[in-house]
């Protein structure tokens, strides 16, 4: 099946370069060059993944964000002006799947758009299972968290933490191992991780799980045995 890109920028020369290159790989495309335009293509397209400007028109690139992923797991990734304005976004926690910096090469950002639509779906090699922590259960067939029975709308990376840090409950596991289950192919640093699992500890809480995952001091994460 072919996959489906929609690129967000207003940049009528990076939009279409981008376009090009996706189409010789062999992805669909469609462009919007305002925020508004985006959010309607979203509904309407249904891509599989977002290339995001964040600069835009009309509806700025984190309010889009901010509604997609209210809405859906659609996989994001944004396009920032600065280096440095990654630390800032990290810092936002709004659960983007990954990040590049203005100028990037094509073959870059095609490189990171597969990695992210690689760790989007199930790993095709790693045997199904379902793990019950408490009331919550962590259904890797289905890619399906339930909190009582009632499905959690988590990203594809929040799943993944969730995921490694439950297979070996106690266990403190470290950023580094944590970036390495959860985001394999990205160059994200570890601060990532904690980016996730702020937003994955959030919605856990709201689902009543407010301290299933601890923070262990200068390492990283672990699962509390319920
Ligand atoms: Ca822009």
């Amino acid at each position: 099946m072919t996959q489906k890109i929609l690129i967000v920028e207003d940049d009528p020369t990076i939009a279409d370069t981008v376009e090009l290159f996706l189409r010789k790989e062999g992805y669909q495309t469609e462009k919007a060059r305002d925020g508004l335009r985006a959010l309607e293509l979203w509904q309407h397209f249904k891509p599989d993944l977002v290339v995001l400007d964040i600069g835009l028109p009309k509806l700025d690139g984190l309010e889009v964000l901010k509604h997609i992923k209210s809405q859906a797991d659609t996989a994001v990734i944004f396009l920032t002006a600065r280096a440095e304005e990654v630390d800032e976004l990290l810092g936002l926690g709004l659960g983007a799947d990954d990040y590049i910096s203005k100028p990037f090469s094509p073959r870059t950002l095609i490189a990171h758009i597969k990695a992210v639509l690689r760790r989007t779906g199930v790993n095709a090699y790693e045997k199904p299972e379902v793990i019950r922590l408490g009331t919550i259960e962590i259904d890797t067939y289905r890619v399906m968290v339930t909190v009582n029975t009632q499905a959690l709308n988590l990203t594809p990376t929040e799943f993944k933490l969730l995921h490694h840090l439950a297979r070996t409950p106690g266990r403190a596991i470290s950023r580094f191992e944590l970036l390495e289950a959860s985001m394999p192919e990205s160059d994200a640093l570890e601060r990532a991780v904690d980016s996730h699992m702020k937003n994955l500890r959030q919605k856990l809480a709201e689902a009543g799980v407010p301290e299933l995952i601890e923070t262990v001091r200068s390492i990283g994460y672990r699962i509390v045995q319920p």
